[in-house]
């Protein structure tokens, strides 16, 4: 069995103030979710985590310490302390009681893109993230996914393989088994436009398939959600494909309504 997560990425959004209120929203309405679906008999329990900015974090903690809403970081640094002004350390988002972290998010990889990396060193550099984040007991969100050119090219696969092929050489297989992997096709990323349930789920079983040919039980443990531009209206259909367990929601996460509702389809959808 595996439980449904849902994780909200804020991205750079929200003075203080209105941030305070939208965590206790998204808490309250957890709570109210969680007494609904003890009424609903194909519901299970999920996992909520939010990822604002790290400027809030405190708040973030002094909000959710003590319910079932995990929060995180949206990067972490590949080093463990020193020299490296702005980054911050895994011990340092662990001592803010975060249990998730989000690696390799493709609107951070474009910034180094203007730096003329390849992708192959980013996902060297991915891999080096990942790894501080297992060390230090934080669970990585690793966001893979394929831009609108490599899509068009039909190289979806070539690219998800590359950096699942690199996290497995570093930390081994079985590591993932305290990892999520987040699908998140850039072309869909904050356009509107999300993957077709059909294609999600394609490309989470391939995804599924590539970690089970060195370790099959960590596979099937394995959560994968999908990210990019989920809503209120189209979670349902992409958290029933068999592969897809919960999504990553950037634009609707900032909305209570929009993902209260996004948490109750995957709260249907137990795999
Ligand atoms: C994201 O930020 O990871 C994301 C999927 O954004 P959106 O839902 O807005 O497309």
């Amino acid at each position: 069995m595996r439980k449904p997560l849902v994780a909200g990425n804020w991205k750079m959004n929200n003075p203080i103030e209105s941030s305070r209120t939208l965590l206790q929203k998204i808490l309250y309405n957890a709570e109210m979710l969680d007494s609904i679906l003890a009424k609903e008999e194909n519901a299970c329990s999920i996992d909520i985590a939010l990822f604002p900015p790290s400027v809030y974090l405190r708040e973030a903690q002094e909000v959710l310490t003590g319910s079932d809403l995990h929060w995180g970081t949206q990067n972490v640094s590949a080093y463990d302390e020193g020299a490296y002004t702005g980054e911050i350390s895994a011990s340092m988002i662990k001592g803010f009681g975060c249990d998730y972290v989000l690696i390799g998010h493709s609107e951070r990889r474009c910034l180094y893109e203007k730096l003329e990396l390849d992708q192959y060193v980013l996902d060297q550099i991915v891999a080096e993230k990942y790894a501080q984040a297992i060390s230090h007991d934080l669970t990585p969100i690793v966001c893979i996914g394929e831009t609108k050119e490599d899509y068009e090219s039909g190289k979806t696969e070539q690219v998800i393989a590359r950096l699942l092929d690199i996290l497995i050489e570093h930390k081994g297989a079985h590591s993932l088994s305290k990892a999520v992997l987040a699908y998140e096709p850039v072309w869909a990323i904050g356009t509107g436009h999300s993957a077709s349930p059909e294609w999600a789920q394609q490309v989470h079983a391939f995804m599924r398939a590539r970690v089970a040919a060195h370790d099959k039980k960590t596979a099937q443990g394995l959560r994968i959600i999908y990210g990019g531009s989920v809503k209120a209206s189209n979670a349902a259909a992409i958290f029933s494909k068999p592969d897809v367990d919960g999504g990553l929601i950037g634009g609707a996460s900032l909305d209570v309504e929009a993902f209260t509702h996004i948490c109750f389809a995957a709260a249907l959808h137990q795999k």
